[in-house]
Order: structure tokens, then sequence, then C-alpha cells
């Protein structure tokens, strides 16, 4: 299993060691020939506008649609959330735009610009998982093949369709990797398919 974490800017580093304990290789993906024969693409958290302008100017945004089509699983975290989401909020900033979701940026506002609390998360079984919020978008609206997997006051802040997944937080922050495990089981599936071109 080769999973690949994009390192333009951001937290990547930590996603590459929750990889690392749970068997995957890992690669940082900064250049187009850095997506060959992964099995799935984690975009960490950052400033968004920052990793999208960078994208492009590394001509990354294209080829990772074409995987994403071809049905490679992408997780977003945070900023990945919003680099995901067909629409942000009063923005028009560039994006990769797959996920029929709606996302609020800085939706916390500053009073309460980084916090932590214990989610229910849906599929994950009885124990709350620690979730980390800095600076966090949440997810306004989804549309239909959108499953909702967790929420904080009725905000949405973990969300799958089909071969995306979205997280609000962080969970390459804490110790407990069942998120990233639920991510490496999809790109499990992706690397058994017969879709996978790789
Ligand atoms: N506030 C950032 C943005 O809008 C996201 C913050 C984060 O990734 N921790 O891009």
């Amino acid at each position: 299993m080769r999973v690949g974490v994009l390192a333009l800017q951001g937290a990547f580093i930590e996603h590459e060691k929750i990889l690392k304990n749970l068997g995957c290789e890992t690669i940082q993906v900064r250049k187009k020939e850095h997506l060959k024969n992964i099995d799935g693409l984690i975009i960490p958290g950052g400033e968004s506008t920052t990793i999208a302008k960078l994208m492009n100017e590394f001509n990354l945004t294209d080829p990772i649609k074409h995987l994403a089509e071809q049905g490679m699983p992408i997780f977003g975290t945070c900023a990945g959330l919003i680099v995901i989401a067909k629409e942000i909020v009063n923005s028009n900033q560039p994006r990769l735009g797959l996920m029929n979701i709606s996302v609020r940026r800085n939706a916390y506002g500053r009073q309460v610009d980084s916090f932590e609390t214990d989610l229910q998360i849906k599929g994950l079984g009885q124990e709350p998982f620690r979730a980390v919020f800095i600076r966090a978008p949440y997810i306004e609206s989804v549309d239909e093949g959108v499953e909702v997997l967790a929420t904080v006051d009725e905000k949405i802040v973990f969300a799958r369709e089909k071969n995306f997944m979205v997280t609000a937080f962080h969970p390459e922050l804490t110790d407990d990797n069942r998120v990233h495990k639920s991510f490496v089981d999809l790109c499990n599936k992706f690397h058994n398919s017969v879709d996978n071109p790789q």
C-alpha cells in the first residue's frame, strides 16, 4: 500500500507518521511524477488558498482530478476539505471541486480559533474520537450521495462521498489512528479493484 501526501504546504509530516504506523509506504507529492503508483492521496491542513494555488503552479490539479475520476481515494483535512469542496461560501478561490459539499471557511470565528472536542463518529465504534479544530471550516450543506459521519452542534465536520472523505478537524494530531485506518481501508479496496490504472 502506497499513499501520497500532498506536501506543498501545511501539516503533511504528521499524516505520514500515522500512515507509516498503519504499515503504509508514503510519498510526499510535489510533482506529478510523485502521483505514480499511489493508492490514495491525503491533502493536509494548512492554508487552502496557498495549497490550491501551488497545486496549479506545480501542474498537479489536472492529474489529481484525473486520478480522482478513476476512483483513487482522496482524504482532505481542514484546508484539504476546502480544496476538495465544489462550493466555498463567499469565495471563488481555486480548488479541485470534487465533492458535493458546500463549506464555510474559518467558520467558528475568532473567539474560538482552536478547540478540541470528543466526537461520536459513525462507523468507528463507541469510543469517542478526540478531535482538534484549528481555524477550521465546517460543511454547511451536502448534496445527495454524501454521507455525514460526524457533527459538532449540528455542523457537519466529517463526511464521505464515493472515494472522497473529508474532516474539518486534524486526526493526524492525535494518537488515535481510527480515522486514518478507515481511509487506508478505502485505499486497500482501490488497490485491489479493477479500476486501479496503476
Ligand atoms: N483556515 C484555513 C483555510 O481556510 C484552514 C486551517 C487549517 O487547515 N488548519 O484554509
